[in-house]
């Protein structure tokens, strides 16, 4: 008994040191049948390594499928045993986990709408103490990667050994094309500040819908994620959560196939050589644009000597208006696109108006 048990603890570290690291399953478990036969699909393709299946379902409003509850819980141990894949499942209270840990599900995820609670993960982290069980941690909704952070820490602290990240997006008002906006750049700041840990992309919650799953699963892949967790569905346009963004075990098949696979290294000299020369050249390139930044700045400081022998305001929106255009237009013949530019002013205007404020207010 002891002995089979840590077989699984074993093939579920296993699983988690592969790369990629392929979970997928529906939204929610609906009926035993439903998640039996998305395993199976699942465990036919060849190309899944654990099935995942929403059991509670935390919903924006009420009314909706909220989740099956723990009577869920023995289907997916049958569909583990049907198909030999380990399973996981979103908790969000102690009496969640408790009842994930005593059905043998091999894998936890903290979900977003529970990283932004630190009450409720604390809870979470508390009742995990003791247990051997990774744990997964999706980003909070709102763009915080201290909220993140300390989830991670809270889980660690509980004497997790084996904690992971999942990039699923973050909340914004109104329409967008993305259900969940990726803002890469959070995700890759996480990962540098955290390399020990995986980080897994989850492009059903960011995309919200299926057809441009692909797209943000691969550029996922070519930023060097670790894994990726996708909704799957035997049948998505009916499904009871998610329907819009839920594609069968054989599209996620082809899904698979379709992206380009990278690798983070090649054991070429040539290759690295080209690589070192054009990083060199870049580096040189970042030198120069700080130096410029620096002397820009200085320019700005005198300025602000004149506004201040004169008392004039630091802010001249006409003035702002009038760079930002000279540079769209500029941006637009080589190559800059004006979201780039209006983010890059922004950064370099805002450091400007610093500057002049230390000098006026000297
Ligand atoms: C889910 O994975 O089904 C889910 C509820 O995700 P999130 O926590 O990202 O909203
Ligand atoms: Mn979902």
């Amino acid at each position: 008994m002891q002995a089979v048990e840590k077989n699984a603890k074993e093939v579920v570290l296993e699983k988690l040191n592969k790369k990629p690291l392929i979970i997928s399953g529906p939204c929610s478990a609906e009926t035993e049948a439903q998640v039996i036969e998305t395993a199976q699909r699942l465990a036919n393709t060849g190309k899944v390594d654990m099935l995942r299946a929403g059991i509670w379902k935390p919903r924006t409003r009420p009314g909706s499928f909220e989740g099956i509850g723990t009577k869920g819980l023995p289907w997916l141990q049958q569909a583990k045993k049907l198909t030999g894949l380990p399973t996981t499942v979103e908790v969000a209270t102690a009496k969640q986990t408790e009842d994930a840990l005593h059905f043998d599900v091999d894998m936890l995820w903290i979900g977003a709408r529970t990283t932004v609670n630190p009450f409720s993960v604390q809870e979470v982290a508390d009742a995990l103490r003791g247990a051997d069980v990774p744990v997964l941690i999706k980003n909070p909704i709102n763009p915080d990667l201290e909220l993140w952070t300390g989830a991670v820490e809270r889980v660690a602290k509980a004497g997790i050994k084996k904690i992971g990240l999942i990039h699923r997006g973050f909340s914004s008002y109104g329409n967008t094309d993305y259900r969940n906006a990726p803002m890469w750049h959070l995700a890759i700041e996480m990962k540098r500040r955290n390399p020990e840990l995986i980080m897994i992309n989850d492009p059903s919650h960011i995309c919200g819908r299926r057809d441009i799953l692909l797209e943000v699963a691969q550029k996922a892949i070519d930023l060097d994620y670790d894994g990726l967790m996708i909704e799957s569905h035997i049948d998505p346009d009916n499904a009871w959560s998610d329907a819009k963004q839920q594609v069968t075990p054989e599209k996620l098949a082809e899904m698979l196939d379709a992206i380009v696979w990278r690798k983070e290294d090649v054991n070429s000299e040539a290759f690295h050589a080209a690589l070192e020369k054009l990083r060199q050249q870049i580096n040189h390139l970042d030198d120069e644009m700080m130096q410029l930044l620096s002397q820009r700045m200085k320019l700005a400081e005198k300025i602000g000597q004149y506004k201040k022998e004169n008392n004039i305001t630091i802010l001249q929106t006409s003035r702002w208006n009038e760079i930002l255009e000279r540079a769209f237009v500029r941006g637009e013949k080589i190559g800059l696109g004006k979201e780039f530019i209006t983010k890059y002013f922004d950064a370099v205007h805002m450091e400007s108006i610093n500057h002049q404020n230390k000098i006026m207010n000297a």
